[in-house]
């Protein structure tokens, strides 16, 4: 089966042209490794990008959306809005917006409005820190409770969940694949809790400093079908470097 590589660039790179050297680069990589790359662009380079690279390895996510189809919320962009500019991808409470306010109440509407668009959710769930009580399972249950909530019985197969635990997030180092072994198998238990066998189903993603050292081990080791990645995405050279290794 096809790995999938999220390439969450964040808000960079600086300008249009820069995105369209890195996007070219991570093309070719993508094209040569044999994964599904992911891009999620900054939205406002989204729709050119999309008419200049296309590609069977190719696909676009926005790095986040309104649950709402349209009305008085400045900043903000539909699901709607970043389909037509080419999105296929949404992203969905990264710990980077859940840091600026985004509650399990926006990530549960925003999860089956993406559904209900044909637009494939990349719920990202992850607990601040850890300790040996493994109190952090309890959060990501709840993440992943709230996340499922409204997902219609015959979709849940569509959502993809990126296991991000925040301290692993543009750190130093990744979480061991052992952990991530681990942390699979609960995910996917506790989606079955809540949906049946089909949870079996549901794709699962590691992100949190990934590059080419860990990459290839993590997705040997770890029970993920792929990576979410931030920093080594939005450089050309690490992304070709790290494409490479898988
Ligand atoms: C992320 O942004 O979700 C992420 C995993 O970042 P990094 O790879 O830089 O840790």
């Amino acid at each position: 089966m096809k790995s999938i590589v999220v390439a969450n660039w964040k808000m960079n790179p600086p300008t249009f042209r820069a995105a369209k050297k890195l996007l070219e680069v991570t093309k070719k990589s993508a094209e040569r490794s044999g994964a599904l790359i992911v891009v999620a662009p900054p939205a406002i380079f989204l729709r050119e990008l999309r008419q200049l690279y296309r590609g069977k390895r190719l696909a676009y996510a926005v790095q986040n959306a309104h649950f709402e189809g349209s009305g008085a919320y400045t900043g903000e962009i539909s699901l709607q809005q970043a389909h037509d500019a080419g999105a296929s991808y949404v992203v969905i409470g990264h710990a980077e917006r859940r840091a600026m306010g985004e509650s399990e109440d926006d990530t549960r509407k925003k999860v089956a409005a993406a559904l209900a668009r044909s637009m494939t959710p990349i719920l990202c769930v992850g607990e601040k820190s850890r300790s040996a009580s493994g109190e952090y399972f309890g959060v990501v249950k709840q993440q992943l409770r709230a996340g499922f909530t409204n997902v219609p019985a015959g979709k849940v197969a569509r959502v993809i969940v990126a296991y991000e635990p925040i301290w692993a997030i543009g750190a130093e180092a990744a979480m061991s694949p052992r952990d991530m072994h681990e942390m699979s198998i609960f995910i996917r238990k506790t989606i079955v809790e809540m949906h049946g066998e089909l949870g079996h189903r549901v794709v699962i993603l590691y992100g949190g400093s990934i590059d080419e050292k860990n990459a290839g081990e993590m997705l040997r080791l770890g029970d993920v079908r792929g990576l979410l990645v931030g920093r080594a995405s939005a450089d050309p050279v690490r992304v070709s470097a790290l494409l490479r290794s898988l």
